[in-house]
């Protein structure tokens, strides 16, 4: 059995706002349980508000209003073994003993988060000081050139400010500060979206290497379905808040179970195939109001009456895949 370092158990949240005067709650992210296992890559699909970029949120410990969790857990097991409820720490103890150190964030337009006045060196010195490492000078610089070069970048970079790199350049410089401190969990929100094709495979490559040669895994955001079946060992899809399929990327896209999983692999461009790519009609839904029963039961070519008032249960076809759809239960 592969070992889990991180369990997320019926987790429910999402956003607290007003609209106009009136206070209303977005069900972004609805009843979600999944684990991550030791050194793997987990990727997390759907289409655009689909609650991916919360859920990566809550489980960094970034649960700060209006983002807010209702229920459900989620735990980490440490580096040094102790077992965190990351949902029930204060932000002050998650930016301790979670940020960096056990979990790193890649968040979506990264390349943006550097700032312009600073040069590279000294945006990392920042970091150490933040975390309180003291190492001396020399020491962290020849740190910092060796995570820069393991990322592909020439170590003069560590001496430029953010406007001397290309986008791809400062890409991979958020990317080696993500990975400074060696985490044993990167979350990768949607890591290559502003860069070129080329680019991004160049990065995809570099997060991979870097990642099983030192053995921490990966929770990579996408919603484009070329990228996990590059890189993802498992894949969770989510639509409208609830997971609604997870399983080995192998048989996911060998066999994919869910309506949904089905309609997103059959987007995907493939080589040699030049027949028109059938889209999925519709929009995702208004997570304020969502819709009753199976959220996806407006867009489903599938729909059964049960599929309008009742949610669909999980149905487990082994410790490791799961579907939730009405279809593969006995019981309906
Ligand atoms: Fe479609 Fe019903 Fe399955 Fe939802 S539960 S995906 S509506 S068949």
């Amino acid at each position: 059995m592969p070992k889990n370092i991180l369990s997320v158990e019926n987790l429910n949240g999402g956003y607290e706002v007003f609209v106009g005067r009136r206070r209303v709650f977005v069900h972004a992210v609805d009843d979600v349980t999944f684990s991550l296992h030791n050194n793997e890559v987990l990727g997390v699909a759907g289409e655009s508000g689909c609650g991916k970029s919360t859920l990566a949120k809550m489980i960094y410990g970034a649960i700060i209003p209006p983002l807010l969790v209702k229920g459900g857990s989620i735990s980490i097991t440490t580096k040094g073994g102790e077992v965190l409820n990351i949902n029930k720490l204060s932000i002050d103890e998650v930016r301790r003993k979670i940020w960096w150190i056990e979990i790193s964030y890649i968040p979506q337009n990264s390349m943006n988060v550097l700032n312009p006045l600073k040069r590279i060196k000294d945006q990392f010195i920042d970091v150490f000081r933040y975390h309180g490492i003291k190492m001396d000078k020399t020491e962290t610089v020849e740190h910092l050139r060796d995570t820069l070069t393991t990322l592909g970048l020439p170590p003069e970079v560590i001496n430029a400010y953010p406007h001397q790199l290309s986008g791809g350049m400062r890409q991979r410089v958020v990317i080696a500060l993500s990975l400074v401190f060696n985490p044993r969990i990167i979350l990768a929100d949607e890591p290559t979206t502003a860069v070129d094709v080329v680019t991004q495979r160049t990065i995809l490559s570099l997060l991979k290497e870097w990642r099983e040669n030192n053995k921490s895994s990966l929770v990579l955001i996408s919603h484009d379905m070329s990228v996990h079946a590059y890189m993802d060992d498992r894949i969770a899809i989510m639509y409208a808040g609830n997971v609604v399929e997870l399983g080995s990327s192998l048989d996911i896209f060998k066999e994919p179970l869910h309506p949904y999983t089905r309609a997103l692999i059959e987007s995907l461009i493939r080589k040699g195939d030049k027949s028109i790519r059938k889209g999925l009609a519709g929009q995702p839904p208004d997570l304020i109001n969502p819709p009753p029963g199976c959220r996806f039961h407006p867009r489903c070519p599938y729909v059964m009456n049960i599929c309008r008032s009742e949610e669909p249960v999980t149905t487990f076809l082994d410790n490791d895949r799961y579907v939730r759809c009405w279809l593969y239960t006995s019981s309906r």
